[in-house]
């Protein structure tokens, strides 16, 4: 039976869609957007290009407006932090200590980033997540520093580390790993993600990690575990999130980094959740997963809204091929699947010398992914086949 009203925790991509969606599929009755920022829902990907570039204004990433909100008769609380769901009450408490009655609820409160385990932290050392650290950030960018340290060199670490390039700045990218994403796309291809860096002039130190800071009231390097020092005006750390669940400790919800729901995106009865938070069984992969990428929270904020309101005879189950984009310098990559390290990787089109190509990850017989770097019509194509469950073979032969 659909909930009388729906409460929505996490006012962003995956959240917005949700509630969208809700409206779309006729749902008249009460729809709460509970988010803990005070902007209005805005897209992050911007944040580490144009944003931090300085060619947009912070508002351009807007998604929506308190108006068109409004005009959808979402109930929009920013500012608003829940602290705690207990699913036997059926109530959610807020930072305020406001208790609401809840029927439907989607959970939505996507991932926050991990920090690195070293005090003290001086001024000039920042993350970036929300708008907020990014204007933060863009205006030290702004204030004319020479040297900036990126710790960590997946996407979003080698997104600051181009955007910080393209303003001029020196930029020393430090990373934990021998090759940066060696444990996402493999060596090889890591070893291609990172020769674009080096194609542009950074300074990347791999194999190495970060001890702790020179600096007291300001930062002024980086101490390596190799001993040395890195000197930092500014430094970014991008070394991965964690989902945003410390908030249903007591729930009665199963969390294992994420929140644990079936196949169709529900986590208890009347209970769903969608975006960076949510881990599933995708039946299209025989894999449990959580996505952390913009693609995702779009089609599972969506889904998850229909899976609130289908009777469980009628639910589908949730089985995108996941996607995602980053941009670095004038390289657009794209990965579009599920791969691992130990997969068996054929470039079919282009060179990795020239840095436009197309790799495809071969699995047991199956194609399971497809990374691209400034080929976007040719990912489509292989997209397609991964969609239809083609053979390793068959696309290897395949002509696109
Ligand atoms: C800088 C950056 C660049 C990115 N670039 C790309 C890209 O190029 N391509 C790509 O595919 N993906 C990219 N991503 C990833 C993509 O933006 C995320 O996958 C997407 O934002 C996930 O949406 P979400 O709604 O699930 O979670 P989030 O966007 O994390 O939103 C969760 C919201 O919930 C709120 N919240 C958390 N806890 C609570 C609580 N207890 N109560 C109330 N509200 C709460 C948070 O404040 C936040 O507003 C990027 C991410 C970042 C940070």
């Amino acid at each position: 039976m659909a909930p009388s009203s729906v409460t929505i925790v996490g006012a962003s991509l995956a959240g917005l869609r949700a509630a969208e969606a809700l409206r779309r599929r006729g749902f008249d009755g009460p729809v709460r957007l509970i988010g803990a920022e005070a902007h209005p829902p805005y897209d992050r990907p911007p944040l580490s290009k144009q944003v931090l570039a300085g060619e947009w204004e912070p508002e351009r990433a807007q998604l929506t407006d308190a108006g068109r909100l409004g005009d959808l008769d979402i109930d929009w609380w920013p500012g608003r932090r829940a602290e705690s769901l207990s699913l036997a009450e059926r109530e959610l408490t807020l930072d305020d200590g406001t208790r609401l009655a809840v029927d439907g609820v989607v959970i939505a409160t996507g991932a926050v980033p991990r920090h690195l385990p070293v005090e003290p932290t001086p001024p000039g050392v920042h993350v970036l997540r929300t708008l907020d650290d990014a204007v933060a950030l863009r205006d030290e960018l702004d204030a004319g520093p020479r040297r900036v340290v990126v710790v960590g060199a997946g996407f979003i670490g080698a997104e600051v580390a181009a955007t910080c390039r393209g303003r001029g700045l020196e930029v020393t990218l430090v990373e934990a790993l021998d090759v940066p994403l060696g444990r996402v796309l493999g060596r090889d291809m890591g070893r291609v993600c990172a020769e674009i860096h080096l194609d542009h002039g950074v300074d990347l130190r791999c194999g190495v990690t970060v001890t702790g800071f020179e600096g007291r009231e300001r930062v002024e390097g980086v101490r390596l575990g190799d001993g040395s020092v890195v000197d930092a005006d500014v430094v970014v750390v991008g070394i991965g999130v964690t989902p945003a669940t410390a908030w249903l400790e007591s729930s009665g919800l199963t969390l294992d980094d994420g929140v644990v729901c079936d196949e169709t995106c529900l986590a208890a009865p009347g209970v769903v959740a969608a975006g960076d938070v949510a881990r599933w069984p995708n039946p299209r992969f025989g894999e449990t997963m959580r996505v952390e990428h913009w693609d995702n929270a779009v089609q599972q904020g969506a889904h998850a809204a229909a899976r609130l309101l289908a009777s469980d005879a009628e639910a589908e189950p949730y089985a995108p091929v996941p996607w995602f984009w980053s941009d670095q310098y004038d390289r657009k990559i794209q990965l579009a699947g599920r791969v691992r390290p130990d997969d068996e990787v054929r470039v079919v089109v282009g060179s990795t010398a020239e840095r436009r190509f197309v790799a495809l990850y071969g699995r047991a017989g199956r194609l399971v992914g497809v990374l691209a770097m400034n080929r976007p019509r040719h990912l489509m194509a292989y997209r397609t086949l991964l969609e239809q469950g083609a053979s390793f073979d068959d696309a290897l032969a395949a002509e696109v």
